[in-house]
């Protein structure tokens, strides 16, 4: 193989640094600044990145001998495709390394919804016994509405389902045929809103789905519905949702994304039914694993003009 150089930036797991250097020069610079980044970029041919490098139209620009960018994970909203296309520079991703992962912390948010988990254990450390104040609901029996039925959204409904609840899924592009054999009973998104004691949200993020849960999908829905979202930051409005907690149309929230991020101590997020996490759906030591070695190899074949299998761009 020639002299490949590679770049990585936010971290990668060190399986997937292994199997580069095994093959290439490589440089690994956490927490690089735009403008270094900038200054740095025309010296690599493949960039590695998580969510937290912003591969704007300058940087790829600035990329002169840059062929190919990998995210580890599934979200590209850090990186300008557009503008990828337009310097012929490939971006491949990772998308099946961490459905796991992300499904786990959903049944995780639903049920600290339903018990209230993580309240009760602040008060605990308070040195209160507030056993009374946590009289919560079961999943067992509850409709969970299911918004994006992809392969996150596919694995929370069987777990859902083992937890006996009754799944429903809207899904712009999923028919109602490939759903035959699964959980799901697919209904239209007022239905959904109309019909779920649990929301949970599992679709990616774009000019259509941008603030999809605002003020009129909280008016359809149930009263006392609760929600979780471990998706995207910016598919649920969040000054809708501030609003649906304090009028009580939400019984709970559980968000692990945030229009910002970090989104520093909002009163969305001191909201004391609203439980939040900072964007840790895909943080398990098996999920960063699987992702490195996913995308140190895709960048590897980019690079040697091989087949790709999670080619975006
Ligand atoms: P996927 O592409 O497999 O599934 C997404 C599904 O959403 C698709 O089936 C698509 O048809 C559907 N969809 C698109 N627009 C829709 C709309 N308007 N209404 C309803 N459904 C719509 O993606 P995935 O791997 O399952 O990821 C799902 C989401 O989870 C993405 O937003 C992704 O960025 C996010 N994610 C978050 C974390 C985290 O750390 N919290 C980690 C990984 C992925």
């Amino acid at each position: 193989m020639p002299n490949y150089n590679i770049l990585i930036t936010d971290g990668l797991d060190e399986r997937g640094q292994s199997i580069l250097r095994d093959a290439a020069k490589v440089d690994y610079h956490s927490k690089l600044s735009a403008d270094d980044l900038l200054k740095v970029i025309a010296d690599y041919d493949a960039l590695i990145v998580r969510g937290q490098t912003r591969v704007t139209a300058a940087v790829l620009e600035a990329a002169s001998r840059l062929k190919v960018v990998g995210r580890a994970g599934v979200g590209v909203d850090n990186i300008d495709l557009d503008a990828a296309k337009k310097h012929n520079i490939v971006v491949v991703n990772a998308p099946t390394s961490t459905t796991i992962a992300v499904a786990e912390l959903t049944l995780g948010l639903l049920l600290s919804l339903a018990r209230e988990v993580p309240r009760a254990d602040v008060t605990m450390k308070q040195g209160q016994w507030s056993k009374k104040e946590f009289e919560g609901v079961e999943l067992n029996g509850k409709t969970l509405g299911i918004i994006g039925y992809g392969r996150i959204g596919i694995e929370v409904g069987r777990r859902a389902a083992a937890f006996g609840m009754n799944v429903i899924v809207y899904d712009p592009n999923v028919s109602e045929d490939e759903l035959l054999h699964s959980e799901a009973e697919p209904v239209s998104i007022q239905e959904l809103f109309a019909w779920s004691d649990f929301i949970s949200l599992h679709l990616p993020l774009n000019v259509q789905t941008r603030d999809l849960i605002g003020p009129l999908a909280f008016s359809q829905m149930k009263d006392g519905v609760r929600i979780a979202c471990a998706a995207r930051g910016g598919i649920i409005d969040e000054a809708a949702l501030l609003n649906a907690l304090n009028s009580g149309k939400v019984a709970g929230a559980a968000l692990d994304v945030f229009e910002k991020e970090p989104p520093g101590l909002t009163e969305l997020v001191s909201h004391p039914r609203l439980i939040a996490t900072p964007h840790i759906g895909a943080q398990t030591a098996e999920a960063q694993s699987r992702a490195a070695e996913d995308i140190a190899n895709e960048v590897l074949a980019a690079l040697q003009g091989e087949s790709l299998r999670w080619k975006v761009a």
